[in-house]
């Protein structure tokens, strides 16, 4: 796999990929990456020629009580990864590359970046919409994929798609999980060995909702109300929040139905977790 940490390299790079009449898919990914980022790969080699995935820790999407500092990273490690997955091309830019000065024009969502993790995260979905706006224009993919993990991002990409005209397609990708329900994150390296089994009780609680769904209960007060006697009685786990959200606007729904989306954070220790299940599916 090639790695490219310039723009201008990169551009010249896929100037030539694109001259060959090929199409161009994009991963946006932070690295150190994991079997749930590399079905992202697999997905996009189905969709386009060419596939590029980015490696960048964006400092604008992090708090200042944040993990900026800790958060892993890897590249050698992520390029033998990617090479086996069949990936073409990783752009690894450096902080100073993509800011050489802080950015005074940036992307905001006001209304969607107050619900959920943006509620608790204030910023955070400004500085993914910025970066993720200047890596469609670096690399001008015409697939770019995600992942339902980050369920919040990919609403308010697709709408910042919509809303701006942007030609790129967006594809967003089931969670991948561990056996036992964990989805995969590169934060669940931070969690001890007794963390890592608490960390269990947010994607059981989940499901067990989902199956009450599945039952026919409907009452998003009923659901909530199951998933978080399950949380709370997970020693060590800290819910932030528990909501059941429609999928397009995240407005709290009262009558739960097909398409709707449970969503959680959580902290388990110092390290906050978040996963969703969308019900009906
Ligand atoms: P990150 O490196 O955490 O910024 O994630 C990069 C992309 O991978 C995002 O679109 C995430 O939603 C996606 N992703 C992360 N974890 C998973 C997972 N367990 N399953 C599917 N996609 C994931």
């Amino acid at each position: 796999v090639r790695t490219e940490t310039t723009i201008a390299g990169l551009r010249a790079h896929l100037k030539s990929v694109r001259s060959r009449a090929q199409t161009v898919a994009l991963v946006p990914t932070m690295g150190y990456l994991h079997e749930g980022h590399l079905t992202l790969v697999d997905r996009a080699s189905k969709r386009a020629d060419h596939v590029v995935v980015s490696l960048f820790v964006n400092p604008l999407q992090f708090g200042p009580a944040e993990d900026l500092a800790t958060y892993p990273r890897d590249l050698s490690r992520d390029s033998t990864l990617t090479e086996a997955r069949g990936a073409h091309t990783l752009f690894a830019p450096s902080v100073k590359e993509m800011y050489p000065k802080m950015p005074e024009i940036v992307i905001t969502a006001p209304a969607l970046s107050d619900r959920l993790c943006g509620h608790f995260r204030p910023g955070h979905f400004s500085g993914v919409l910025t970066v993720v706006a200047k890596l469609f224009n670096i690399v001008q993919p015409d697939i770019a994929v995600f992942g339902q993990k980050d369920f919040q991002q990919s609403v308010l990409i697709r709408r910042m798609v919509s809303d701006l005209n942007l030609t790129v397609e967006i594809d967003v990708a089931p969670i991948v999980r561990e056996p036992d329900g964990l989805a995969l994150s590169s934060r669940n390296i931070y969690l001890s060995a007794e963390q890592r089994t608490a960390a269990v009780a947010l994607s059981s609680a989940l499901r067990w909702s989902a199956a009450q769904f599945a039952q026919g209960e409907r009452s998003a007060a009923a659901l909530l109300t199951a998933a978080r006697s399950l949380l709370d009685g997970e020693t060590g786990v800290t819910v932030q929040y528990l909501e059941l959200v429609a999928p397009d606007t995240l407005d709290s729904v009262e009558t739960a139905k097909p398409g709707d989306v449970l969503a959680v954070a959580a902290f388990v220790g110092k390290t906050r977790l978040i996963d969703n299940v969308v019900l009906g599916a």
